[in-house]
């Protein structure tokens, strides 16, 4: 199997009837950017940069912060590198900063909130990316938005930071994508806004599906209420697909949902042409989709999501058996 997905290293993610799929890698570690020449992927869909403050007892400064994410870009030349801004709080405790304990952390001081509460760290991470992008392009998103005011609050940091580096050192970077990641189920009724302001939209299934089904991702006994593969999550995907498909917001997913062949090939069947995944996971994936004869597929899917639970899923899994999954 391992020398089968080998071999797959320098072929398209294309299906038979087409389509192509950008294969994306999960990332945190400079390390991790190894795998990428490894698999063949497209480029980095998600760099969790808040893996260098959680192994750092004293928070990076600025110049380990622009050195690491200049590693970043140095180690994928000619290929896109999303970095996520800082994903702190909920799952991911910062030992530099003695915050107090919540009694649900998932649901509480984390992620862009923590950021736009915390300014001066938030300036200076937006600073090291500008800074690293150097005259080069830079793509940016921001993770756990619920409201788009809170996009518009980090996109203008981040815009003023632009504007900053401009004047002091006389280099801004070519091209600014800005994207966001869907992560409540909220900000999916208010797409529209985003329109001509975010770029893109990455799902994040981790957090979504958490709050989506009231079932804590970290808690094991309930593990099993979080599906993805499921009617409810699925029409509720659809219906993100069909509004940024409308409002002109590219889309992708990240999370570990992705690198499940099963729920990729539901992604794909929704539109969802770019994936970012660990890297273990690309090249079953990529087998997976090089199998799949989509228009087909995605008809009977469609088709399907109407129907009850088990209906549902028996019916996907004898699909997705006949298309070679
Ligand atoms: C997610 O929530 O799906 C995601 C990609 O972010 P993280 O797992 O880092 O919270
Ligand atoms: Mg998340």
């Amino acid at each position: 199997r391992q020398a089968a997905y080998a071999a797959l290293r320098n072929k398209p993610a294309r299906t038979r009837d087409g389509t192509d799929v950008s294969l994306m890698l999960n990332a945190g570690l400079e390390l991790d950017l190894d795998t990428l020449e490894q698999t063949g992927a497209d480029g980095v869909g998600l760099f969790r940069t808040e893996f260098q403050f959680l192994v750092s007892e004293t928070l990076p400064r600025l110049d380990d912060q622009v050195q690491l994410y200049r590693r970043v870009l140095d180690k994928a030349p000619g290929k896109p590198v999303i970095f996520r801004t800082l994903d702190l709080g909920g799952d991911k405790v910062l030992p530099a900063l003695n915050l107090q304990r919540e009694e649900n952390p998932a649901l509480g001081w984390r992620s862009i909130r923590f950021a736009l509460d915390h300014r001066g760290l938030f300036r200076r991470q937006l600073r090291a990316l500008i800074r690293a992008a150097g005259e080069n392009p830079l793509t940016v998103m921001f993770p756990m938005v619920t409201v788009p005011q809170e996009f518009f609050a980090a996109k203008d940091l981040l815009m003023k930071e632009v504007e900053w580096t401009a004047e002091t050192t006389g280099k801004r970077p070519s091209r600014i994508e800005v994207g966001v990641m869907l992560e409540t189920p909220a900000l999916a009724f208010s797409l529209k806004e985003l329109a001509g302001e975010a770029e893109f939209l990455s799902v994040g299934t981790n957090d979504l599906m958490q709050f989506f089904y009231a079932a804590d991702r970290m808690t094991p006994s309930v593990s099993d209420r979080y599906d993805l593969v499921s009617p409810s999550a699925l029409r509720f995907l659809k219906m993100v697909s069909e509004e940024c498909r409308t409002h002109g917001i590219r889309m992708s997913a990240c999370g570990e949902a992705t690198g499940s062949s099963l729920s990729a090939l539901c992604f794909v069947a929704l539109g969802f042409t770019n994936l970012s995944m660990s890297a273990g996971s690309i090249g079953p994936v990529k087998r997976m989709i090089r199998s799949l004869d989509l228009a087909a597929f995605r008809a009977d899917f469609i088709e399907a999501l109407d129907k009850p639970n088990d209906a549902f899923r028996n019916q996907l899994l004898a699909l997705a058996a006949e298309h070679g999954v």
